[in-house]
């Protein structure tokens, strides 16, 4: 990490403490919910922002999740694969890796410096497939 840690006020403080704290990948507007929760008046700008900065700064992973969805933000920077559910839009980690091997392989055939990966499997989460089979059982 070349970046310069971020100088922490108060309000940046919250704004990692937040996602720090999260488990959901929340987006933006998430972020700002929670935020405010804890620093009564702050202002949208300053969260989007303060995000923004984190990003650059290397303390926050930016998540794209799909064509059109909010920007999610992860409290773990270094590669990991994701789940995200494209029904009701739910990311989780997991511990899915690629092979090191065949990045290896990759790098060895291509001369490609691989500086990271963002993986995303797409399917159905354990609760919409439960809310698809009771909505198959009613008649
Ligand atoms: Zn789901
Ligand atoms: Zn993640």
């Amino acid at each position: 990490m070349s970046a310069p840690l971020l100088r922490l006020t108060p309000q940046r403080r919250a704004v990692l403490d937040v996602v720090a704290e999260a488990q959901d990948h929340p987006t933006a507007r998430q972020v700002l919910d929670r935020v405010r929760e804890r620093v009564h008046g702050v202002g949208a700008a300053t969260v989007y922002r303060t995000l923004a900065l984190l990003v650059a700064s290397g303390q926050v992973a930016e998540l794209r999740v799909g064509q059109g969805q909010a920007l999610r933000y992860d409290q773990n920077v270094h590669s990991h694969a994701h789940l995200v559910c494209t029904a009701c839009g739910q990311v989780q980690d997991t511990h899915v890796q690629l092979d090191a091997g065949d990045l290896a392989e990759l790098t060895d055939k291509t001369s490609f410096i691989l500086a990271g990966y963002d993986v995303r499997l797409h399917g159905r989460c354990a609760q919409c497939v439960a809310q698809d089979k009771a909505k198959e059982k009613t008649p």
